[in-house]
């Protein structure tokens, strides 16, 4: 797709990615529950997958779930843990700026009498450790923000809301959909309890995704799918295991290098005056920015037809002012002349 620059969105499945599903969608098809070998294969192909996704974070194969997308993944999170705590309900911390699935979960949780406290980012879009740690109560019962935010590209320090979860034994969550293979994650040096990730914003399938959930075996978090005891009874339907071989082998073909294609975006917005907001610490292939006038807008836009986002895709078609901007203190005047550009993902040197 020419002059797609809404990678953030979603990226296209890669050739490679494509080869290693083509097997199990027609040689072999058999369900992985299936006693017999056709069967036993796919289940064996579903662990190897899990092998490798649990190794891109330091976790343990048996800690993977499977689930349809890092939606349904922050759904489970998030309801899972709160339906233990049905009689009591609690305390859930999560952030302002945080994807509309963890919003809108969180909204319902309050619904039916949780009690949900949302961290202001500075004007950078950045969290503080400090912010998170004046609103812990002694009814807290989940610490849930973002890894890197899907409109700004902005890196939030994990490894310090981890710690401070860990000192206070509240489990943490964090929606890593856009940092998976981007960023480097250690669930275990960043005191990670839970951690979503997606496939189609790595050149994976859409539709497929995954919780990982520390001590899944032990785990007393409730199903959102009851069903016939896949992933360790914790998310029923019968396993996808195309979906799933491809999630892997998305994340093992990551690439380690930028695309040349994103040169053009480079050489187009030298012509331009605009700030790029999101702070110093952002991955480079998401850029929100924020033009000087509504003559540098039209002619961004019109003179180049490119495929991007004012503010996130998922806004995109409300005409509402994204939460995010708004979050940050734009005014819906300076909202309305920012656009996300995301540029083709790749892994970012380690730091
Ligand atoms: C894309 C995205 C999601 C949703 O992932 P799906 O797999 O499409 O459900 C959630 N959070 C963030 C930060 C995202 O970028």
């Amino acid at each position: 797709m020419k002059d797609y620059f809404d990678f953030a969105a979603s990226t296209p499945v890669s050739l490679q990615v494509l080869e290693a599903m083509k097997t199990w969608e027609t040689d072999n098809f058999a369900n992985a529950s299936s006693a017999h070998q056709a069967g036993q294969a796919s289940h064996q192909a579903i662990q190897k997958a899990r092998e490798i996704i649990a190794d891109k974070i330091g976790a343990l194969p048996s800690e993977i779930i499977f689930t349809s997308g890092a939606s349904e993944a922050n759904n489970f999170a998030i309801k899972g843990l709160a339906f233990k705590h049905l009689d009591k309900k609690g305390h859930i911390i999560t952030s302002s700026i945080e994807h509309k699935c963890i919003l809108n979960t969180c909204a319902f949780l309050e619904s039916i009498g949780f009690d949900v406290t949302y961290l202001a980012p500075d004007s950078y879009g950045r969290i503080s450790a400090a912010s998170l740690n004046e609103a812990l109560r002694s009814d807290t019962i989940l610490i849930s923000i973002h890894h890197v935010n899907n409109e700004l590209g902005t890196i939030q320090p994990i490894a310090e809301f981890g710690a401070i979860a860990f000192e206070n034994g509240v489990p943490f969550h964090t929606d890593a959909a856009q940092s998976f293979c981007k960023c480097a994650i250690d669930v275990d040096d960043m005191d990670i309890d839970m951690l979503s990730l997606s496939g189609h914003k790595i050149y994976g399938p859409k539709g497929i995704g995954a919780l990982y959930l520390r001590n899944a075996r032990d785990s007393e978090l409730v199903p959102l799918i009851h069903g016939g005891g896949q992933e360790g009874g914790l998310r029923g339907g019968t396993s996808p295991t195309p979906l799933i071989v491809g999630l892997a082998a998305a994340a093992e073909c990551y690439p380690t290098e930028p695309s040349p294609d994103e040169q053009r975006f480079f050489n187009a917005i030298k012509e331009f005056e605009y700030t790029r907001n999101g702070g110093v610490d952002v991955v480079p292939t998401t850029w929100s920015v924020t033009f000087k006038s509504d003559d540098d807008v039209k002619s961004f836009t019109h003179n180049n037809p490119w495929l991007i986002s004012q503010g996130s895709a998922c806004n995109a078609l409300s005409n509402v002012a994204s939460h995010v901007l708004i979050a940050l203190g734009m005014t819906e005047e300076q909202a309305r002349r920012t656009y996300r550009i995301s540029l083709p993902p790749y892994q970012i040197s380690w730091k």
